[in-house]
């Protein structure tokens, strides 16, 4: 489907049936994804080709054969679903109510939000991890509560990589390429009908951009496409991967995203009157905000002056080796002839990316977006006060406390994460139907204390069993593929047992998140694993970065062990951790383990997501769980400063030690200690305990409401501009 500038839309599927017309609407905006109503009418539509489909509407409506579309476009029971779904569909679209209008009243003009990646489904795979994920949920509960955004990002047409465990345990990328046509985006239209191309300067010759949109409830999402026929091969790739290795390649992308992101908007015909920036890739967003200005004849200093107080910055990065720095002899390629239309000269604009530590190394971007940000933030109470601490040089007058860097602690989208076929019915019935609604309001969530305990756990047995079905096809089908040994498809899982208390480790595959931590002492670990009366499992899952050597061989010594008898199959590596995955290891394992070496983990979301459907927390006192453990939800242990003290080795010795004697001492004797009725009621205690406390606490709307509170209710006031 395409779109003009004025957002109007040229048909994309002329054989639907005049009665059930609508469905082109509902398929081509990602809203259906976090209703429910909405993706069970897809299913109940035709079950097969929806399943056929990857479950992705767009892709749904153009295979399915004219007869199945005329007979659903005649059958009551699917018109009473589709009326339904439609008629809510167009009221939450159309409706510019919701909770930030009606709090804000007038401060409507929009604020760009730029992320380097975006989750927003497995139709739409633009990220490579939890940075993209927490964009995702952002922009969905920015729908919800009708904040004023338009988003914007970039296309990698080749960016997403499966993973496939080879026999002797080593990761294969296998490059997908991103499927223009049956994605879920539109691509933007120009006045005439073609499609908009944008040119971007500074590049020789300019790099033009084609703009698709997704739609994500009432957000636009602008992605910038390098990958047309316009542009020469160089060029072409710029956004072909995520995060360019090449550092020149990497500074092209940031310069496409956020220079290039500014100019579309402008060709949109939107001037934002804010920006935010969500982590450092997109900062030269903010250089065109200052060109933008001085082109009105402001001189430079005035021009910054007016850029900070609308700009917001939240960084993501505990180290200051994870930020990117340019070299100046790059900076000078590119910007050489721009310093004089900033109204400077080249030493004051590249003053504003020097890292006073550091003059010599180059323009680092999280210096430039924290001095041009006049709103910033760390993703934790922790993870803030390190980035104060990190920074500090910034701000020579200030002490340490007085770094203007705030904490907003990330969240989850609920509605998203919590599992819909079985644990939102369970709490649509003890919460009340309207919980997503009024997820915020006190007593909401001590409801669920009501919910009977043999109902809880019956609810999470399924999701267990469905995990496992899940694993089990996945086996099946990569046996069938014929290309793996049969040992590896026990180690992919296809022996896990149902009954035994399972852990659950799955995200990306690096040093510091110490995947292997639990094998520290293999000994003690097959005892746990092996206990003829309370046995244990584990299953992993997760990616490493194809540049990242030492995350590669994690997995391999994962895998290893997988396909080692003596552990009889009580580990298992899962492979091609996605976002559908993730989804069924959070509800459907009965622990989750997270041991990163403090304080590396600025918060960690996927902890959040396994408290809110009743899956207990194992976590090292870093991130987001130092906030979220209050002594009765989960576990926890290590102690916030160990890992300054103590050297990595000991430190590790000490945490394995600490797990070890969690699991022996008191998870599992709790697991296992059943009633009569088979229902480990004390567990089911802390399972409660962790939805309860962490729910409404570590929500993308708690999260979103504070940005708006603290950041966006100042920075939109008219008086800023
Ligand atoms: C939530 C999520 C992450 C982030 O997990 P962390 O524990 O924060 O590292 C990464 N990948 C996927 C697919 C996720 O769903």
């Amino acid at each position: 489907m395409s779109m003009d500038a004025n957002g109007k839309t040229a048909v994309r599927f002329p054989n639907l049936p005049e009665r059930i017309r609508g469905l082109e609407r509902l398929a081509c905006n990602l809203w259906w994804s976090w209703h429910r109503e909405g993706w069970q009418m897809f299913r109940a539509l035709d079950l097969q080709t929806w399943r056929e489909s990857d479950e992705n509407p767009v892709r749904m409506l153009t295979t399915l054969p004219l007869e199945a579309l005329a007979s659903a476009a005649t059958d009551p029971g699917f018109l009473a679903l589709y009326d339904s779904v439609l008629e809510r569909f167009d009221a939450s679209i159309a409706s510019h109510s919701g909770w930030f209008p009606a709090e804000y009243p007038g401060l409507g003009s929009p604020l760009a939000y730029f992320s380097a990646e975006y989750a927003f489904h497995a139709s739409l795979p633009l990220y490579a991890g939890g940075l993209g994920v927490l964009a995702g949920d952002f922009i969905k509960e920015s729908s919800d509560l009708a904040l004023p955004f338009v988003a914007v990002g970039l296309i990698y047409s080749r960016g997403y990589l499966s993973q496939r465990i080879r026999d002797d345990g080593r990761q294969e990328d296998e490059e997908r390429t991103l499927d223009r046509t049956h994605d879920p985006i539109t691509a933007v239209l120009d006045e005439t009908g073609a499609p908009l191309v944008v040119a971007i300067p500074l590049f020789d010759p300019p790099v033009h951009v084609a703009v698709w949109r997704a739609d994500i409830g009432r957000i636009p999402v602008y992605l910038l496409d390098t990958d047309i026929d316009a542009n020469q091969p160089w060029d072409r790739s710029i956004a072909h991967h995520l995060y360019a290795t090449n550092p020149e390649q990497r500074l092209r992308q940031e310069m496409v995203l956020g220079i290039g992101g500014m100019r579309v908007l402008e060709a949109l015909g939107i001037r934002p009157a804010a920006v935010h920036i969500n982590e450092g890739h997109p900062a030269l967003a903010f250089l065109e905000r200052l060109h933008q200005i001085s082109g009105q004849g402001v001189n430079f200093d005035d021009a910054v002056a007016r850029v900070r107080p609308t700009s917001i910055f939240t960084t993501h990065t505990p180290v200051a080796a994870g930020t990117d720095i340019f070299p100046f002899p790059l900076m000078d390629k590119y910007f050489g002839a721009a310093w004089k239309t900033l109204g400077a000269d080249r030493d004051r604009v590249l003053a504003l990316g020097v890292d006073p530590s550091q003059p010599g190394a180059g323009f680092n971007m999280t210096v430039f977006a924290l001095r041009m940000a006049g709103w910033s933030n760390g993703v934790s109470r922790r993870h803030g006060e390190v980035t104060r601490k990190m920074w500090a040089g910034l701000w020579p007058d200030k002490k340490v406390d007085e770094v203007p860097i705030v904490s907003i602690t990330n969240g989850v989208h609920l509605p998203t994460w919590i599992d819909p076929m079985c644990l939102q019915p369970l709490l649509d019935r003890y919460l009340g139907q309207a919980w997503i609604g009024e997820q915020e309001r006190p007593g909401v969530w001590e409801m669920v204390d009501k919910i009977p305990d043999r109902e809880l756990w019956r609810a999470h047995e399924a999701l267990k069993e469905a995990l496992f079905e899940e694993i089990n096809e996945r086996a099946r089908r990569r046996w069938q593929s014929g290309s793996v040994r049969a040992e590896h498809v026990l180690a992919l899982g296809s022996l896990l047992d149902r009954e035994i208390f399972t852990v659950g480790f799955a995200r990306r595959f690096t040093a510091y998140k110490r995947p292997d931590l639990i094998l520290q002492d293999l000994d003690r670990l097959k005892h746990l694993l092996l206990d003829s009366w309370h046995p244990m499992q584990i299953i992993y899952a997760g990616k490493a970065h194809p540049s990242d050597a030492e995350g590669q061989r994690l997995i391999q010594k994962v895998c290893r062990l997988a396909q080692d008898s003596e552990f009889a199959a009580r580990v298992a590596f899962v492979e091609d951790y996605d976002q559908e995955l993730a989804l069924a290891m959070v509800g459907g394992v009965d622990l989750w383990l997270n041991n990163p070496l403090p304080p590396l983990e600025a918060s960690g979301t996927s902890g959040m997501k396994a408290a809110v459907n009743g899956v207990p927390n194992l976590s090292i006192l870093d991130g987001w769980w130092i906030e979220g453990f209050n002594g009765k939800n989960g576990w926890a242990f290590g102690d916030e400063a160990g890992g300054e003290k103590a050297g990595e080795e000991d430190r590790a010795k000490a945490d394995a030690d600490a797990i070890y004697r969690l699991l022996e001492e008191k998870i599992i004797p709790l697991y296992y200690h059943r009633s009569d009725d088979e229902v480990p009621h004390e567990f089911v205690q802390v399972m409660k305990a962790s939805i309860r406390s962490i729910a409404p606490a570590f929500s993308a709307r708690r999260m979103a409401k504070e940005y708006a509170e603290r950041f966006y209710a100042a920075a939109l006031r008219p008086t800023q501009r």
